[in-house]
């Protein structure tokens, strides 16, 4: 009986359309992907750069797990650290030409950890309303009091930390930098300039921005010219770079707080040796394969002039500087009908509702693996639609 109200939840969650399930992918990821016996174009993965079914990560993969095993069998500070975690550490650090970086077993633990060192019941945190689940609730794990401010509304921001900063000790700025479910990205530079006005410490996280932004590929912090200024960098090893795991990046002393500190790093077993080693080989290929960046950067703006041109009048692009790019649709419902006419179509685009986003949205993410026709296709399908057909 105590357990019955999940079934009542359950049902509740299917009657508001917001009932999630996971589709089974067979094989390698790649722009093109197999699941119920058809193969799809697809538009609904992370792995911008197309590395995660690379045979040179898949080699360095098992080619740690023959050295190392399978799981590295303790936390890094008992038995579970690698020369391999080290050196991943270091290959981090230098890629963001920080002084040290923090390996993770996720990212989302990374937030969460990292934020609950930061800060405690005497400091401030400021959020963008738009940052992702794990950043929400590292704010909300930590203690600290927390002031979401309108998605990228600096004067909102302004205003907030003028109302409230002076009351609490440290203070702490949280944003994404490229906001992952809109695909816009975050005022790096301006937020920066407000937390040495504020006194605030300000940690950006780079999941979408790694691999992606930059001449190196480092993130938005090198293409907005910020890598020089204190900050803490936080990013996941899970999307362009293919792997699994996040990380922290900044100064030593951070790095070495963190390792004293961040109960999400402690108290975890170390990164299996396959995820490391496959992360390490990704990091390398995004600094010496700078074409991969180029493609995917050519094929954004392909798909965003082509959706410009075609897309009907009841659909709305929302704005986006990344490969992620979004279609805005009236509500749950007609997106799930919408994911559905893609699919029979041979397309797997992500159909994002709430609670995940405010409004309901197709959910398209681009990769440096996408040819011409893949993006055509999808194209097509939009240049089809007709009100009527998506009514559910
Ligand atoms: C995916 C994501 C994370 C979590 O990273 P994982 O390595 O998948 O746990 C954190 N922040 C943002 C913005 C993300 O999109």
């Amino acid at each position: 009986m105590v357990y019955r109200w999940i079934d009542n939840s359950l049902k509740a969650i299917r009657k508001a359309n917001w009932y999630r399930s996971s589709v089974e992918i067979d094989g390698r990821p790649g722009a093109e992907i197999q699941f119920e016996g058809r193969r799809f174009v697809n538009f609904a993965s992370n792995d911008y750069l197309g590395l995660a079914g690379d045979d040179r990560l898949v080699a360095a993969a098992v080619e740690a797990t023959k050295t190392y095993g399978t799981g590295s069998s303790g936390s890094r500070l008992l038995s579970g650290h690698r020369p391999l975690h080290r050196q991943l550490e270091r290959a981090i650090a230098k890629f963001k030409q920080t002084e040290d970086a923090v390996a993770f077993s996720s990212g989302y633990l990374a937030n969460l950890g990292t934020i609950a060192a930061l800060v405690d019941r005497r400091d401030v945190i400021f959020a963008d309303a738009y940052n992702h689940s794990s950043l929400k609730n590292g704010a909300i794990l930590s203690g600290a009091t927390v002031f979401d401010y309108p998605h990228n509304d600096l004067d909102a921001l302004t205003a907030q930390l003028q109302q409230h900063r002076s009351r609490y000790r440290r203070g702490l700025l949280l944003t994404d930098s490229v906001f992952s479910m809109d695909g816009d990205i975050c005022q790096l530079a301006e937020l920066l300039d407000l937390g040495d006005r504020f006194e605030c410490m300000v940690m950006v996280d780079e999941a979408h921005g790694t691999g992606v932004f930059g001449d190196r590929g480092s993130g938005c912090v090198e293409s907005f010219g910020c890598r020089d200024r204190p900050l803490i960098q936080m990013g996941t090893l899970s999307k362009a770079l293919g792997s699994l795991g996040g990380y922290v990046a900044g100064s030593s002393s951070l790095v070495e707080f963190l390792r004293n500190r961040a109960p999400t790093w402690i108290y975890t077993t170390g990164l299996s040796p396959a995820d490391t080693a496959a992360a390490l080989k990704a990091i390398e290929i995004v600094q010496t394969e700078p074409q991969r960046r180029a493609k995917l950067w050519d094929n954004v703006s392909y798909l965003k002039r082509r959706l410009t041109e075609i897309l009907p009048p009841d659909f709305q692009l929302l704005p986006s500087n990344s490969p992620i790019v979004c279609v805005r649709v009236k509500d749950a419902a007609t997106v799930l009908a919408l994911g559905n006419i893609f699919r029979q179509a041979g397309i797997f685009v992500s159909a994002v509702r709430p609670p995940t986003v405010p409004t309901s949205r197709l959910r398209i993410t681009l990769m440096a693996t996408h040819e011409r026709h893949h993006l055509d296709r999808l194209i097509d399908v939009f240049a089809q639609l007709k009100t009527p057909e998506i009514q559910p």
